[in-house]
């Protein structure tokens, strides 16, 4: 290394001291929107009917609508959405259910949640979703449900998988937590499988600070959604005023996982700008695309060819393993952040091997050894979760929200630490 470093996180001038858009953004409406349900008398679904549809309701209308599915139904956060879609689709005590080996822990946790058993499969290495061949291999005589994760908004192979599953006569449920708005062969994520299940957790493309939602077409599946997470509630057909709107019917047994009010008005005023948000971020996505791409040295994250809407929860880029040889991945993610004054993550670490997954820490999950054997995670081989958490850097969607300046911020950012990389490899070497 030289006197003077050139890097910021070695002391250098970083090409920006954040300034970045922030996340969430408010819509102008919201405010009033929560004054009225402060106001009203009437903050959740269990409570008086006022004489006019809850904001409950009228979210659910408009995100089916927006999903093109018939129904929709609004859960408290997204493990309960899937919590809920799990049990609509029947999967109970013993059941196995594949998922991606990588992704955030509440695809498998939700799973654990219901009493099933979590089947850890292997990812393909550039969308970083479901690999269906790891799919089929997973598959027993146990096997009730394939949950697919469209992680960082990349599609999994969604037509294969579905054929799998119809093969096998199993439920296909898309984990939408992280792909609000995208599509597939020009139909939106959500509806392609039996049920798809959405997180509104704050970080998500959509959000109310926390909440959920399930989707489906299918006319029993959604009114067991309804009932699993309204204890066994549903709605009457003419409500009086006055009068308490949800009703005893116990076709399942439910728990309550309600969206309050306050989160269905958030959500309802700020679903109208989720397309624009998402035509933004993908606009800036795919300029920097351009520019990873022609420097040979990072490889943005693949996603199905059906995509026919890419969205962006996060921005995820694999570093070429030649031009970053030597150099943890880690280094580059602080190198990085230091340049951009923001925190620059890798992606999830695989769930044989993951901190936040360890389902013989609870005593909930403890119902005899031969379960406690099942749900042991470090039985399963993920070698290619395990390969794109040595090479896959992510940035937030915010930064994706920026104009010219920012993107141009970001390409710099990029390429000035392809230029000064040998700084990073003195130091990794040094250790
Ligand atoms: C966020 C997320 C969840 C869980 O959602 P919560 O609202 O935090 O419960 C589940 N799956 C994926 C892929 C997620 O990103």
């Amino acid at each position: 290394m030289g006197l003077m470093p050139a890097l910021a996180l070695f002391g250098g001038k970083p090409i920006r001291q954040g300034g970045w858009p922030c996340w969430p953004q408010v819509g102008p409406r919201v405010a009033a929107r929560l004054e009225e349900v402060l106001a009203s008398g009437r903050w959740t679904i269990s409570a008086p009917y006022l004489g006019h549809p809850s904001f409950e309701q009228r979210f659910a209308a408009a995100f089916a609508g927006f999903c093109g599915t018939r129904y929709c139904v609004p859960t408290a956060s997204g493990t309960a959405s899937l919590m809920v879609a799990l049990e609509a689709c029947g999967v109970g005590a013993g059941d196995e259910v594949i998922i991606p080996g990588l992704t955030w822990v509440a695809s498998a946790s939700a799973v654990l949640g219901v009493n099933a058993v979590p089947i850890l499969a292997d990812i393909d290495p550039d969308t970083l979703c479901l690999d269906p061949r790891a799919v089929e291999a997973a598959i027993s005589s146990r096997t009730r449900a394939i949950c697919a994760v469209h992680l960082f908004s990349a599609l999994a192979e969604l037509s294969q998988l579905t054929a799998i599953a119809r093969r096998h006569g199993l439920a296909l449920i898309e984990d939408c937590s992280q792909a609000h708005g995208a599509a597939y062969a020009g139909k939106r994520v959500g509806g392609l499988g039996a049920i798809g299940a959405f997180s509104m957790q704050h970080n998500k493309l959509l959000t109310s600070g926390e909440g959920g939602a399930v989707v489906t077409n299918d006319e029993d599946l959604a009114r067991q959604a309804a009932q699993l997470r309204a204890d066994g509630r549903l709605f009457r057909p003419k409500p009086l005023e006055g009068q308490l709107e949800l009703v005893p019917v116990g076709e399942p047994m439910g728990s309550n996982r309600c969206l309050s009010e306050f989160q269905a008005a958030v959500l309802l005023e700020s679903l109208p700008d989720l397309t624009r948000l998402n035509g933004r971020r993908a606009e800036n996505a795919g300029e920097l695309d351009s520019v990873l791409v022609s420097s040979g040295a990072y490889h943005p994250q693949q996603t199905s060819q059906a995509t026919t809407i890419r969205t962006y929860y996060k921005y995820a880029f694999a570093l070429d393993p030649e031009t970053f040889e030597d150099i943890p991945v880690r280094k580059v993610a602080d190198a990085l952040g230091a340049e951009l004054g923001v925190i620059v993550e890798r992606t999830y670490p695989p769930l044989n091997d993951n901190v936040l997954y360890q389902p013989a820490s609870r005593r909930r999950f403890q119902l005899n050894d031969e379960h406690l054997k099942r749900i042991d995670p470090s039985r399963f081989a993920l070698p290619e979760c395990r390969k794109a958490h040595e090479r896959f850097l992510t940035l937030h969607h915010r930064l994706l929200l920026g104009g010219p300046d920012e993107l141009r911020a970001l390409q710099y950012a990029l390429i000035k630490l392809v230029e000064h990389r040998e700084e990073l490899r003195a130091v990794a070497a040094a250790r």
